[in-house]
């Protein structure tokens, strides 16, 4: 279990209602911060979540939010404000993937992901940078994925996505080092959560024999990177993507 390394510090973590975000507000709250805990849909999940956060000690709140909406995401970035503080650290996380052939790549399936996993990544650390500036520290951590780094012809406008978490990395965290913003990046690869619900169990049979650790990925795995890039122990490290897979890509 971490220190206790993020006392009085509040952290938002987009989509942690449930899968990765889960294990990630978990995992911040055993490290002291108070954890606000975004969801989309299923508010019992978001609950339950709270809860966790809380037998871990720590203060939590929930929010309703859909990130690709800038109004609904102002409403957020306020409510978390107004009942948590300042906006420390944030964990861009919230995602959708469907497991699509390029036939089943329609617009409105593209637009779908682009807006939740970029577009809804770039309002959210917008709506929270100017605070972080004013205060003169701020840590960010965005969800990419392994799928930004090889060909995905399952999910090309996922991969799409991924690869813009990337960029937005590099770039925003350039842009925004002056201010004692350090923004990196996580890159998983295939983790236990409902997101592979729509891939096939041949599928993934096949990406577990291909991965040299032969297993997939539990979400604590991910969790423990996310509060590492967040934490003072990578103090020298911004624009990174720290990717953990198993060995399924290796990285230079
Ligand atoms: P998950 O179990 O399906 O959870 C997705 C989370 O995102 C839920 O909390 C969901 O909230 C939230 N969400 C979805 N759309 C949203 C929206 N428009 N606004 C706000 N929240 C929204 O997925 P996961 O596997 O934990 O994935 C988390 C992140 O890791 C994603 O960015 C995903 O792309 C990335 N990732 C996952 C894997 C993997 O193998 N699992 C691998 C690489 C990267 P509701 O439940 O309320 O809808």
């Amino acid at each position: 279990m971490p220190e206790p390394d993020f006392e009085n510090r509040t952290v938002l973590v987009t989509g942690g209602s449930r899968g990765i975000g889960r294990a990630c507000c978990v995992r911040l709250a055993q490290a002291g911060a108070r954890v606000a805990i975004n969801y989309h849909s299923r508010s019992d999940d978001a609950l339950e979540a709270a809860k966790l956060v809380e037998a871990a000690g720590a203060e939590a709140m929930t929010v309703q939010a859909n990130v690709a909406d800038p109004g609904s995401v102002e409403a957020m970035v306020a409510a978390v404000n107004e009942r948590l503080g300042p906006i420390d650290m944030l964990v861009n996380n919230a995602g959708v993937f469907e497991y699509v052939t390029h036939e089943s790549t329609t617009l409105e399936h593209w637009q779908r992901t682009i807006d939740v996993n970029l577009t809804g990544l770039y309002l959210v650390t917008w709506a929270v940078k100017d605070q972080m500036i004013e205060r003169g520290f701020g840590r960010i951590v965005n969800m990419s994925s392994i799928s930004a780094l090889r060909a995905r012809p399952y999910g090309i406008a996922y991969a799409a996505s991924k690869a813009g978490v990337v960029a937005f990395t590099k770039s925003a965290s350039d842009a925004l080092i002056p201010y004692n913003i350090r923004i990196n990046a996580v890159a998983p690869g295939l983790i236990d959560t409902e997101i592979l619900e729509g891939v096939d169990q041949a599928t993934l049979d096949r990406i577990v024999a291909e991965t040299p650790m032969k297993r997939i990925g539990q979400t604590d795995e991910i969790a423990d990177v996310v509060h590492f890039l967040l934490s003072e122990a990578s103090r020298f490290m911004m624009g990174q993507v720290l990717v953990a897979s198993g060995g399924r890509v290796m990285l230079p």
